[in-house]
């Protein structure tokens, strides 16, 4: 392996985090202690670029390979895991329609996640199916002109408030996972209802279930090809998974950086923490996770940039940065000590909100099946 940063992306990465410090830092604790989502900053990111850095520059994108993106969601999230990550996540259902989708659909949909109108989103999950994707119900059946949707979905990020979703509906049952199909619907039609979900962290986030009653979607709308809609998926994981890898590890840098500037200043025992041997090994520990991490999460993203993604590795990032999160947060409220639980320290922010990266975008023991599969020689790429 033979990777580094090119001086383009060292020079965006100076930018991001003078950004991120300047505008999600201060704010954060306004966001989460209010629950409401971070418009402002969404807008301000998005004059700069940094919202679906990815898309091409005829959507108004900033044509960034995958490397680029991770350094932007990495630097939002260090600045702050609840606003870092809501601005990060605003892009979630642009890639089903920068891979799939036809030119009016780019047009009508990417444009307006870039310029920072909406944030988007895509509604797999539903109350019984998460973890098994084929077992979804919610239904997608032709009739003059386009498709009749019924069903629900759950835990869909910007659910209530993006102005379009892309949904994914069993279009044939019979089949299966090869009958799944993706359609981009719109929050206004006739049919779409959505409920905030309230959670444990990520308060600024908006996450809904969504509620689907003979929704009307027009031939149009219908993402790629039919039937293929779980296929276009695992495309989509290949890359969302070490964009949720990406936050992780942000949050982890975030958490371990301010607990290691208060290990210096807090005294005990007439000595600073960090000259206590306990607390020197749990910051040489959190230390050394968040560097293994970030090597698999930029080896991962370098390998897409190459055209060589590799579900395995997307995975083992995923993994690896999300379970880093949860650990290294949760040391960081501990060194912390009381403070540390109460509202006033960012860190305990940062401890609610990194438990979300072992669920989301497949469990941790999703990402352990798909790694197993791979290793097994069922997975070819
Ligand atoms: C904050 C948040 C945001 C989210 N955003 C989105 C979104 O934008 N879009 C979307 O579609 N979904 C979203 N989700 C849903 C998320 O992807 C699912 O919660 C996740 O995939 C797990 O599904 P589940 O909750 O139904 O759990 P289940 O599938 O019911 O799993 C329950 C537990 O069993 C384990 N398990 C399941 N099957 C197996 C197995 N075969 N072997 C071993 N263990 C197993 C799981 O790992 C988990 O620990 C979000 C969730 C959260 C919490």
């Amino acid at each position: 392996m033979n990777f580094e940063l090119s001086e383009d992306q060292r020079i965006l990465r100076q930018a991001v985090r003078e950004f991120a410090e300047k505008e999600i830092t201060p704010n954060a604790k306004y966001y989460d202690e209010k629950a409401i989502y971070p418009w402002d900053i969404l807008k301000k990111a998005a004059k700069l670029g940094y919202v679906a850095p990815d898309i091409p520059e005829n959507y108004g994108g900033s044509n960034l390979d995958l490397v680029s993106c991770v350094i932007i969601t990495e630097e939002f999230c260090r600045a702050d895991s609840s606003v870092g990550s809501a601005i990060a996540t605003a892009s979630l259902g642009c890639p089903m329609i920068k891979y799939f989708g036809s030119d009016e659909q780019k047009e009508r949909y990417l444009t307006r996640v870039t310029s920072g109108k909406t944030p988007s989103a895509i509604a797999i999950t539903e109350p019984d199916a998460g973890s098994d994707v084929a077992a979804m119900k919610t239904r997608a059946e032709k009739t003059d002109g386009g498709w009749i949707i019924n069903g629900s979905k759950t835990f869909i990020t910007n659910g209530s408030i993006s102005e379009w979703v892309v949904v994914l509906a069993k279009t044939n049952p019979e089949l299966g996972y090869k009958g799944i199909s993706a359609f981009v619907v719109e929050k206004e039609w006739d049919g779409f209802e959505a409920r905030p979900i309230k959670k444990m962290g990520l308060n600024c986030h908006d996450t809904a279930e969504l509620f689907f009653k003979n929704l009307f979607v027009p031939e149009n709308n219908l993402v790629g090809t039919e039937n293929a809609g779980f296929y276009q998926l695992m495309r989509f994981f290949n890359e969302s998974r070490i964009g949720v890898a990406a936050a992780q590890l942000g949050m982890a840098e975030g958490a371990y950086e301010r607990a290691l500037n208060y290990a210096k200043q807090r005294k005990t025992f007439g000595r600073a923490l960090i000259d206590h041997q306990a607390i020197q090994f749990k910051l040489a520990d959190m230390f050394t996770s968040i560097e293994a991490a970030k090597l698999l999460v930029y080896k991962a993203a370098w390998l897409v940039d190459k055209g060589e993604a590799n579900p395995a590795l997307s995975s083992a990032a995923k993994l690896y940065a999300s379970e880093t999160a949860v650990k290294v947060t949760y040391e960081a409220v501990q060194i912390f000590g009381g403070y540390g639980y109460s509202k006033e320290s960012e860190v305990e922010r940062f401890f609610r909100d990194a438990r979300a990266g072992t669920i989301y975008e497949g469990t941790s023991e999703i990402q352990r099946m798909v790694i197993a599969r791979f290793l097994a020689g069922k997975i070819k790429f």
